[in-house]
């Protein structure tokens, strides 16, 4: 393994998203930030999990699938550094498919830019086959901070939304990140998963379980994006006044949740990201926001309007 072992960056993301959920709608439209505050970048729609509440799970996303071009992700690079834009390899699919990944954070490293991803866990577990190499890998790749998303909270919770046995592997998955880390400081290991009806025990022993293993722990709800009732509105939004989304083919979207291109703003490289950002299609959902007419769009007609997950003290 060359390069360095550790992340260059204190972990910027706990403050972007402090900010990102701090103020008003009509505050953020009164003083427009001149770029995101942070990028979501998605290097593939290509899952490995089913999950029931998901729109690639349950396969509604109709869009194209495929991997990100490393064309296409330097194109977004280029822009970033310009305004030093903390970059998430996060959104729908599982980036730790795409071939290219350990280049894809080296690249957002060596442009001198704070890198979070998400992923499942999934291709960690199988030490079969290529988990064990990956959890190097991994650890050793410049990531600022990785997330193992978890489902629910025990062994069967996770069964039924995600159709998989793999709660225990994916809990020795994490310890063993936790121990490859060793003492250095990055990647800062969170742990994320989602509930539904689980018992407040339930949660607190989650909690205690990943505690020694991760520096942070965030327990949402559950959304049912397949669902079509349609959810209460809660009126403020960071989404679409704080950050944009690339999906792997470069369409720019205003919103992780949008799984299906909804809220098209363009396509990277022909349409950059400042472009996209001051664009009137983006200041007219923005309006419509402020208007209270979340329901034109269709993501948002079941979104909970990014619930704010509570972190481990
Ligand atoms: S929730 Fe995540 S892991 Fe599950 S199917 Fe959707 S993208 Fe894949
Ligand atoms: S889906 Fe939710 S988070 Fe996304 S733009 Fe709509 S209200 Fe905001």
């Amino acid at each position: 393994m060359t390069g360095r072992k550790e992340s260059q960056f204190d972990n910027p993301f706990p403050t972007i998203i402090d900010a990102c959920q701090s103020g008003t709608m009509a505050e953020k439209m009164a003083a427009p930030l001149p770029f995101p505050r942070m990028l979501d970048v998605e290097l593939t729609n290509v899952c490995n999990m089913r999950c029931q509440m998901c729109p690639v799970g349950c396969r509604l996303q109709t869009r194209p699938v495929g991997y990100m071009t490393i064309g296409t992700l330097h194109s977004i690079l280029r822009e970033a550094k310009k305004y030093r834009t903390p970059i998430r390899f996060i959104r729908w699919g599982e980036p730790l498919l795409h071939y290219g990944w350990a280049f894809a954070i080296r690249s957002v490293v060596d442009a001198g830019l704070a890198c979070h991803l998400n992923t499942n866990g999934l291709i960690l577990t199988d030490l079969d086959s290529f988990g064990g190499r990956n959890r190097k890998q991994l650890i050793n790749s410049g990531l600022t901070s990785l997330k193992i998303s978890f489902q629910g909270t025990d062994p069967n919770t996770y069964q039924l939304w995600r159709g998989k046995n793999l709660y225990a592997a994916l809990m020795e998955a994490l310890k063993d990140l936790r121990r490859l880390r060793g003492g250095r400081r990055t990647p800062v290991l969170q742990v994320g998963t989602t509930i539904t009806t689980e018992s407040e025990l339930l949660v607190r022993t989650f909690r205690e379980e990943v505690a020694p293993f991760a520096e942070a722990c965030y327990v949402g709800h559950t959304v049912d994006m397949t669902a079509t009732e349609e959810v209460p509105v809660y009126g403020q939004c960071p989404e679409v006044f704080d950050k944009l989304s690339v999906n792997w083919n470069g369409i720019i979207t205003p919103c992780c949740s949008d799984w299906n291109e909804f809220m098209n703003l363009g396509r990277v490289p022909e349409t950059s990201l400042k472009q996209a950002w001051n664009s009137k299609a983006l200041r007219a959902i923005r309006e419509d926001f402020l208007a209270g007419q979340f329901d034109r769009y269709r993501p948002c007609r079941n979104c909970p309007r990014f619930p704010r997950a509570r972190r481990t003290p």
